[in-house]
Parts: C-alpha cells; sequence; structure tokens
C-alpha cells in the first residue's frame, strides 16, 4: 500500500542565514567557571555550556572585564 518512500525528514524552514550577525567570525569567547569542578572553560556564544573536565553543564560566567577586588578587613 504505502509504497512512497520518505526521502528524508522535513527541513525546517528557518530563516537561519538571515538571522546571524556577521559578529560571528569576531564571537567573543566568555569564560565559565564550572559549577561542579571549577574548571575554566572558555566557551563561544554558539557552543554548549559543557565543562571539558567533568562534563557539567551548570557554569558561573566570569567577568572578565573588570576586576572586582574587595578589601578584606
Ligand atoms: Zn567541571
Amino acid at each position: 500500500m504505502n509504497s512512497q518512500t520518505s526521502q528524508g525528514p522535513p527541513l525546517p524552514s528557518g530563516p537561519l542565514s538571515s538571522a546571524t550577525p556577521r559578529a560571528s567570525e569576531n564571537a567573543p569567547k566568555m569564560q565559565y567557571n564550572c559549577a561542579d569542578c571549577g574548571t575554566e572553560n572558555e566557551i563561544k556564544p554558539k557552543e554548549p555550556l559543557r565543562c571539558k573536565e567533568c562534563g557539567h553543564r551548570i557554569m558561573y560566567k566570569q567577568r572578565t572585564k573588570r576586576m572586582v577586588q574587595f578589601e578584606a578587613r
């Protein structure tokens, strides 16, 4: 009966190329600290958050623009 074989999954018709900004080449890497083991990870904006050491997916974002130091008294 059903002799028609599907030629693959349907492609999503989304505006993939038009929505990408030009700054994708100069995407700044963000510094993240793993919430589990504390390893520093450089993650690009398009890359998924994942620790390279333990594979943990919860990261804390580091702020590398400014160094904030608290005076301990
Ligand atoms: Zn980790």
